[in-house]
C-alpha cells in the first residue's frame, strides 16, 4: 500500500488527447490526483526541465509523432531521472518486452509494461509496485578488493550451500549443487554473483575452485558414507579451464577423498568468450574420459551455446531460469523453454529446469516431461548440515506434488 497517493507526482505522456484523459481519469480513480499530462514528449521533456523539480513516475506512450517513448527515456537518463516507469503502448507483447529490457539496462526503476488500452486493473497493478527513489534503487553493492577475497580464501571464509535437484516424476532426489557463500565477518553472507566476478579477473578463481571442490568432495564422502547416493555439482569457470592442469587436480582430488568421477558434476557456465577453444576442449575431454559428469549451465545464455553443444559431450543441460520461471504463462519464455528442452532430449543428455519457484512452474515443468527441477519451490540452498534432514522431510511433501 503507498501512504500518500495524491503526494506522488506523475507525469503522462501519450500523443492522443483522448487516451490521455482517460489514464488521467483512471488513475485519479485510483487516488493519484497530482498528475500532469502532455501529448508530445518536447512539452514532456520541459515540464521536467522546468522549476518544479522531476517527476516522481512517468507514464508513457511508446509510439509518439516526432519524439518517441524511446527517444524520451535516452533524454531522461541523460538528466539523471531518478523516478519510476510505466511504458504503455498498444504495441505487441514482444514489442513492449524489448522496450522494457532497454529502460531497465538504462537503470530506470520499472514498475511494468501494460498494452493499450489500459485496462483499469492493470494499471492498479502497476501503480501498486510504486515505490519512493531511494527505496526503488537496488541496495548498494560493496565492491570487494581482490586483497580481501584472497585473504577470505586464505583464511578460510568460503563456505558451500547446497540446493537439491530432484527427479520431477518420481520426486527421488538425484543429487545436490554446490553454491559457494563468503561468510564476511561484518557484512555476512555474501552471494556469489558479489565475488566470482571479481575471483576472475583477479585470477583467484582457481584458488576458489579448488576451495569449493575440496569441500564438496569431502560432503560427498561424508553423505556416501550416510548411506545418501547423491551426485555432487561444483560450478566451474571458464577461467579454470585455461590451464591444462585442471583435469589431473580434479582427478587427483576426487581421488583422495574416495568418491567415484561419475558423483560428481561439472557444471560450467560460459560467461565470456574464450580467446582460445583448446585449452578448455582438452579439458573437459579429459575429463569426461575420466567419467566426470558434465553439465552446460545456464543454458541459452551464454557466448555461444549451441556450438558448444556440439563440440562437447554434455551429458547434462540445464536451462536457465530466465527460461523457466512463468513459463507457464508467457509464451516467448515457453519458447525458449520448449527449444531448450527438445534440444536436450534429442541429444540425449538429462535436462533440469532451474529456478522453479512455485507450484505452477512445479506443474509446468511436470507436465512437459523434463527429468530433473531445481528451484526454490523444491528447496533453497542450505548449509551441508540441514541437508540429511531435508531430504529425510521431502518424500512427504513430494507425495503431495504429485496429487
Ligand atoms: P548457477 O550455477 O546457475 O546457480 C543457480 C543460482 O540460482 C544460485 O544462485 C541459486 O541460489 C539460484 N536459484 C536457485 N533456485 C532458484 C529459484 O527458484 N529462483 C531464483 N531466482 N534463483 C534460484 P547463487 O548461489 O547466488 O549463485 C549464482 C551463480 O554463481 C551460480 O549460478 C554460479 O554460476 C556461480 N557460482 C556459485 N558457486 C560457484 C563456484 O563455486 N564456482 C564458480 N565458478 N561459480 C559459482
Ligand atoms: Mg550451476
Ligand atoms: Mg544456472
Amino acid at each position: 500500500m503507498i501512504a500518500d497517493k495524491a503526494a506522488i507526482r506523475i507525469l503522462v505522456l501519450d500523443d492522443e488527447p483522448f487516451v490521455l484523459k482517460l489514464h488521467m481519469h483512471m488513475l485519479a480513480g485510483l487516488g493519484f490526483t497530482s498528475v500532469t499530462a502532455h501529448d508530445n514528449a518536447a512539452d514532456g521533456l520541459a515540464w521536467v526541465d522546468a522549476a518544479g523539480g522531476p517527476a516522481d513516475l512517468i507514464l508513457l506512450d511508446l509510439r509518439m509523432p516526432r519524439m518517441d517513448g524511446i527517444e524520451f527515456v535516452r533524454k531522461l537518463v541523460e538528466r539523471c531521472y531518478a523516478g519510476s516507469l510505466v511504458l504503455i503502448s498498444g504495441e505487441d507483447e514482444r514489442v513492449l518486452r524489448m522496450a522494457n529490457r532497454l529502460v531497465q539496462a538504462h537503470r530506470i526503476p520499472m514498475l511494468g509494461h501494460i498494452r493499450k488500452p489500459v485496462p483499469l486493473a492493470a494499471l492498479a497493478q502497476v501503480m501498486d509496485r510504486w515505490k519512493p527513489a531511494s527505496a526503488a534503487q537496488p541496495r548498494n553493492r560493496k565492491a570487494y578488493s581482490g586483497g580481501e577475497l584472497r585473504d577470505a580464501i586464505a583464511r578460510d571464509e568460503l563456505v558451500n550451500h547446497y540446493q537439491p535437484k530432484v527427479n520431477v516424476a518420481t520426486g527421488a532426489v538425484a543429487g545436490v549443487e554446490a553454491l559457494v557463500r563468503w561468510r564476511h565477518a561484518t557484512d555476512g553472507l555474501v552471494l556469489p554473483d558479489e565475488f566470482i566476478p571479481l575471483a576472475e579477473d583477479e585470477g583467484l578463481i582457481d584458488a576458489l575452485t579448488r576451495v569449493a571442490l575440496t569441500r564438496a568432495l569431502a560432503d560427498a564422502a561424508a553423505w556416501k558414507q550416510a548411506g545418501l547416493q547423491l551426485r555432487v555439482a561444483i560450478n566451474i569457470s571458464m577461467d579454470n579451464l585455461a590451464s591444462v592442469t585442471f583435469a589431473d587436480f580434479v582427478a587427483a582430488a576426487a581421488a583422495d577423498a574416495g568418491v567415484a568421477s561419475q558423483d560428481i558434476a561439472l557444471e560450467v557456465t560460459e560467461s565470456r568468450l574464450m580467446l582460445d577453444a583448446r585449452a578448455p576442449l582438452e579439458i573437459l575431454t579429459r575429463l569426461r574420459l575420466k567419467r566426470f559428469h558434465l553439465s552446460i549451465d545456464d543454458f541459452g545464455t551464454g557466448h555461444s551455446s549451441l556450438s558448444q553443444l556440439q563440440d562437447i559431450a554434455f551429458d547434462e543441460l540445464k536451462i536457465d531460469r530466465s527460461f523457466v520461471h512463468g513459463a507457464w504463462r508467457d509464451a516467448t519464455v515457453r519458447a525458449m523453454y520448449y527449444t531448450s528442452l527438445g534440444l536436450g532430449m534429442h541429444l540425449g543428455m538429462q535436462v533440469v529446469a532451474e529456478g522453479v519457484e512455485d507450484r505452477d512452474d512445479w506443474d509446468f515443468v511436470r507436465d512437459t516431461g523434463c527429468e530433473l527441477a531445481q528451484g526454490y519451490f523444491i528447496a533453497r540452498p542450505m548449509p551441508a548440515a540441514e541437508l540429511a534432514g531435508w531430504i529425510a522431510a521431502w518424500p512427504e511433501q513430494a507425495v503431495r506434488l504429485r496429487a
